[in-house]
C-alpha cells in the first residue's frame, strides 16, 4: 500500500520527544520507566496474545461462545486485560461473511491483544479505502475473497475495539492450541488477510 509517511520524524513523534526530555530533565518522569512502558507494549503485549485466544476459540467451542459473547471477559480470562483494551468484540469469519476491521478517526486499535497498530493501519488511505473499497484494499494485501463472501467494515473507537477471529485453516484437525496459534497472524486477526494455510507453519 502506499504510504504517507516519510522517513523523517512526524511532527508528533518529535513533540513527543521534546515532551519526554522536559518531563525527564524536570523530575517528572524516570526514562526506565518510560522505557518499562514502551517495552510492554513492544515486547510483551503483541499479537501473540490475540493468537492464543482465536486458537482457543477454534479448538474449545465453550471458549468460541464466550470470546464471541464478550471478548474483554475472555481475554481477561486468559490474562489479557489493561489499556485500550476495555469494550472489546470479537468477529467471527464465515465462509459467508467476512470481516475487517479499520479506525477511520485516528488509529484505535485493541492493544492488549494486538499490541500497537502497524504503520499502514494508521494511514490516511487505508482508513478511507477499508471503508470505500474494502475488496481492493484486500486484494492488495493479497486477499481474493468470493464473490458471494460479504465483507464487513468495522469501525473502531475508543469505546469499541475489534478482533478478527479468521476461519480454521482445512487440514489443521488434531492440531494443538500451541500450533494452531502459529497460523494466526496480526494481519489476519485485523481481517486483511486469512489465517495462514497449515504448509506455511515450518515443521
Ligand atoms: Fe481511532
Amino acid at each position: 500500500m502506499s504510504s504517507d509517511h516519510s522517513h523523517l520524524p512526524s511532527e508528533t513523534e518529535l513533540r513527543a520527544k521534546a515532551l519526554e526530555s522536559l518531563l525527564v530533565e524536570k523530575g517528572l518522569v524516570k526514562p526506565e520507566a518510560l522505557d518499562a512502558i514502551i517495552e510492554t507494549y513492544q515486547d510483551k503485549v503483541g499479537p501473540q496474545n490475540g493468537a492464543h485466544l482465536v486458537a482457543l476459540a477454534w479448538t474449545d467451542a465453550d471458549f468460541r461462545r464466550r470470546l464471541l459473547a464478550d471478548a474483554s471477559e475472555a481475554a481477561a480470562e486468559m490474562g489479557y486485560f489493561g489499556r485500550q483494551g476495555e469494550h472489546l468484540k470479537a468477529v467471527e469469519n464465515t465462509p459467508e461473511v467476512h470481516n475487517l476491521v479499520v479506525c477511520t478517526l485516528c488509529s484505535c486499535y485493541p492493544w492488549t491483544v494486538l499490541g500497537l497498530p502497524p504503520v499502514w493501519y494508521k494511514s490516511a488511505p487505508y482508513r478511507s479505502r477499508a471503508v470505500s473499497e474494502p475488496r481492493a484494499v484486500l486484494a492488495e494485501f493479497g486477499t481474493e475473497l468470493p464473490g458471494e463472501v460479504g465483507i464487513r467494515v468495522w469501525d473502531s473507537t475508543s469505546e469499541m475495539r475489534y478482533l478478527v477471529v479468521p476461519m480454521r485453516p482445512v487440514g489443521t484437525e488434531g492440531w494443538s492450541v500451541e500450533r494452531l496459534q502459529g497460523l494466526v497472524t496480526r494481519n489476519a486477526m485485523i481481517g486483511v488477510e486469512q489465517a495462514l494455510p497449515p504448509e506455511r507453519l515450518a515443521p
